[in-house]
């Protein structure tokens, strides 16, 4: 079923029954493939019965390229009243009116980073969603970090969001069986699909993004290979770029350490340990 007026890669499915609007976004960085993957395999026999879902291929030419944008990162383009001419943020301004009739967001990702573990991005009203899905680490705080995202763009709405990072880009395969869970769990918690939600087998780490530190100059070093979300000792110097010397405080971990980054982009992110 593909109703006039929606733009190509976007698909809908209504139920019999009146429910919940819900949209299924992958793909918003191409060369994430694990959630296109997912998507594509349980899309066509999903047996919607209460309210309506959106299945949203976000950036349908980068997955076409499997690279990870074309002009901009599409993923900070959700901003209301935006107005470039890039494809990203074209490809924004023909989503955000979707996005607009739904009342909750699943959106898959997978990381660049190599030691990397899955992990939910999220925010305190989506709290009992993020925890259903059942991650050993469920993070809060990006879009303060990082404005700009599908997730970020449905809390200043005051809708449900919730982002799967679904380890590495480079092993889709090893976590497609998660992508596929979380789908149908989403789809579960809203009604849309039938059968019940298994208790969480695990008890997350809760992490807040604190800041996200962008590199200064080509002389960005880590003391170690950290992995994502690896915690830091407390006063103790962690990364150097150039004459600035990082020390982690009480309680912090580093997510997404990046020494090859280009200068002005996002070095590494600081998370602390919540309960
Ligand atoms: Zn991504």
């Amino acid at each position: 079923m593909q109703p006039e007026n929606l733009p190509v890669s976007v698909s809908i499915k209504k139920g019999t029954y009146a429910g919940s609007t819900v949209a299924l976004v992958a793909g918003v960085h191409g060369d994430e493939r694990v959630g296109v993957m997912a998507l594509q395999a349980l899309w066509q026999t999903l047996d919607i019965t209460k309210g309506t879902v959106y299945a949203i291929y976000g950036n349908p030419d980068a997955i076409a390229k499997n690279v990870r944008f074309i002009e901009k990162n599409l993923n900070r383009c959700f901003v209301p009243g935006i107005t470039g001419t890039s494809l990203e943020e074209q490809r924004a301004q023909e989503l955000m009116p979707i996005l607009d009739q739904c009342d909750a967001v699943l959106d898959l990702h997978a990381t660049n980073s190599v030691k990397t573990t899955p992990f939910i991005i999220t925010e305190q009203p989506s709290m009992v969603l993020a925890r259903a899905l059942d991650f050993p680490i469920i993070s809060t705080g990006w879009n303060d970090a990082e404005g700009g995202a599908v997730d970020g763009y449905m809390y200043g709405r005051g809708k449900i969001a919730v982002t799967t990072e679904l380890g590495s880009v480079k092993t889709p395969e090893l976590y497609l069986d998660l992508a596929k869970q979380s789908i149908l769990t989403f789809l579960r918690f809203f009604g849309c699909i039938a059968g019940s939600i298994p208790a969480p087998k695990q008890t997350p780490k809760y992490v807040h993004i604190t800041r996200a530190v962008l590199k200064q100059t080509n002389g960005l070093s880590f003391t170690k290979d950290f992995a994502d979300f690896e915690a830091l000792p407390e006063g103790e110097v962690f990364a150097k770029d150039g004459d600035t010397e990082y020390r982690a405080g009480k309680g912090e971990c580093i997510i997404f350490p990046r020494p090859q980054k280009e200068i002005g982009g996002e070095a590494f992110l600081i998370g602390k340990f919540t309960s």
